[in-house]
């Protein structure tokens, strides 16, 4: 098998090695599992397949630097951050490079998503000096009754692929503000990133054991368990899908963990006939088909009133049309592929159950054999209804589907006929209707006239299926902290 090499100016930030108590190490049994360019397919190279004893080790780290930790000032924390950042945006051209490597998307994605991941270790470097508690006015006269923010302890950490950056940095960046020790399960499918950042935090002096990151492709299952059912772990951060994070929620009741869960959604997208046309459009386009359509808050259900439904399928298949998809680094290529050839079943799959129904396909609606076994083409589906597939699962992958609605409480009915709820998106110019149907929508965040709503400033997470806790924003550091209250009588 070929290896296909990004040129990076820096090479000592790939690895085949992951990176625990401050040492990179290899899987105690010398196993490995491979991870493949998803555009071409090729070997990227190898990582080590770790099990429950590695994990194991990683959770004994993580404890052993704890201690230490906790007597840090904030202030300390927020400069090991605020240099992690610093050795990010250094780095941005080399980080890109890997995220295109095993993700797949185009290199300006790349580069936006270091820009996002590195932005949760300056919000947080911010935030970790203002992680205050509280004096309060007691009820019992005499007493004083105060708050002490404190850290909750060793934080496990399961993020996907989509995000090989961005996933991990959201999660690591409040708990090394709030004073958590971390072991962080890199996805199988790119582990490569997460091994970068664990360098840098290196280079930027974190010291042993704080950051621990375990690598597994086969063992996931096993190394998630021993996660969950350790003693010693006191919370567990997952993203990912809404069954896994089921079963780990189920895992962690025994020892009773602190969870956030950041799970699938099925985003609704509504375009109002008072809407802007082109805002519309463009919001379409970055929401629905970022990254592929694999991001979790894609629009997956796009909602249309009938009144501008035609004019805009045709501007919405117009803009489709003018992509260009290919591998990532490839000059003008506008879209990737997906992370695997199961993606792409999956999203065939929802394609033909479409037609099937009555939907018509406007462009797409193939696969692309000549590029690779990943790609899809980007597709436009018109006339679509409640009965497919498409709109009560998660699609994730590049197709829009355009359901035709009448009024405002039939279209908001529809959007909430959901079991999970993470973003939902519309696009009015009446204000009183703006704050009618963000007040609406069953959902954790909702962009008006925008299709981008991330950032590390707002706090980012769902209610329904799509799980609870918030990461980024000014919440973010209080997933990884508890609140002790003393009461002092007699003064
Ligand atoms: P997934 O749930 O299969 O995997 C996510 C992570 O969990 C991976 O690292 C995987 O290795 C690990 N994992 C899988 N099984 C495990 C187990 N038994 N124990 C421990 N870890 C396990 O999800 P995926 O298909 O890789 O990612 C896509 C899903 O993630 C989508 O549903 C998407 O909506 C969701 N997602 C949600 C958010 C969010 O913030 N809400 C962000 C990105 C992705």
């Amino acid at each position: 098998m070929q290896h296909s090499v990004p040129d990076l100016s820096d090479k000592s930030l790939l690895k085949n090695q992951t990176y625990i108590n401050g040492k990179w190490v290899n899987a105690k049994s010398g196993k490995t599992f491979e991870v493949y360019d998803p555009a071409s397919g090729k070997l990227i190279g190898t990582m080590p397949e770790m099990d429950k004893e590695d994990t194991q080790e990683a959770i004994k780290a993580a404890a052993a630097a704890l201690p230490e930790l906790k007597k840090t000032t904030a202030r300390q924390r927020s400069k090991w951050l605020r240099k992690w950042y610093d050795l990010m945006m250094e780095n941005a051209e080399d980080l890109a490079k890997l995220i295109t490597w095993e993700n797949g998307k185009p290199i300006a994605d790349a580069k936006g998503e270091v820009n996002y991941a590195a932005n949760f270790f300056e919000w947080f470097s911010e935030e970790a000096p203002r992680a205050y508690g509280d004096t309060i006015l007691p009820s019992i006269p005499g007493n004083r009754v105060f708050t002490i923010k404190e850290p909750i302890g060793v934080a496990g950490l399961i993020t996907p692929w989509n995000f090989p950056a961005a996933m991990i940095t959201r999660k690591i960046g409040p708990a090394l503000a709030a004073g958590c020790t971390v072991v962080a399960k890199s996805p199988g499918e790119t582990p490569f990133t997460a091994a970068a950042l664990a360098e840098l935090a290196h280079r930027a002096g974190i010291p042993p054991g704080v950051v621990n990151i375990v690598t597994s492709l086969e063992n996931t299952a096993e190394v998630g368990e021993t996660i969950t059912s350790s003693e010693i772990v006191k919370k567990v951060s997952f993203t990912g899908s809404t069954r896994v994070g089921k079963l780990l929620m189920k895992q962690s009741s025994d020892t009773l963990k602190k969870l956030s869960f950041e799970l699938g959604g099925n985003a609704p997208f509504i375009v109002f006939d008072d809407a802007d046309m082109d805002t519309a459009v463009n919001g379409a386009i970055a929401s629905k088909f970022r990254s592929s359509g694999q991001t979790c808050v894609c629009a997956n259900r796009i909602y249309v009133q009938k009144g501008i439904y035609d004019s805009f399928a045709k501007a919405l298949t117009e803009k489709v049309n003018s992509f260009k998809v290919g591998g990532g680094y490839s000059e003008g290529v506008t879209h990737g592929p997906l992370i695997h050839d199961r993606a792409v079943s999956k999203v065939d799959a929802h394609v033909q159950d479409a037609i099937q129904q009555g939907g018509k396909v406007l462009t797409g609606g193939q696969k692309l054999p000549d590029l690779g076994s990943n790609f899809y083409q980007p597709t436009v589906i018109r006339d679509m209804t409640p009965s497919m597939d498409l709109a009560h699962e998660e699609t994730f992958g590049p197709v829009a589907g355009l359901f035709p609605f009448d009024t405002e409480a039939e279209v908001v009915k529809q959007a909430n006929d959901s079991e999970v709820g993470l973003a939902g998106y519309f696009f009015s110019k009446d204000l009183a209707r703006c704050y009618r149907v963000a007040e609406a929508l069953e959902v954790g965040m909702v962009g008006v006239n925008t299709g981008l709503i991330s950032d590390p400033a707002a706090p980012f997470g769902g209610v329904k299926q799509s799980g609870f806790g918030r990461e980024g924003s000014k919440y973010g550091i209080d997933e990884y902290m508890t609140i002790k209250m003393v009461t002092m009588g007699g003064l």
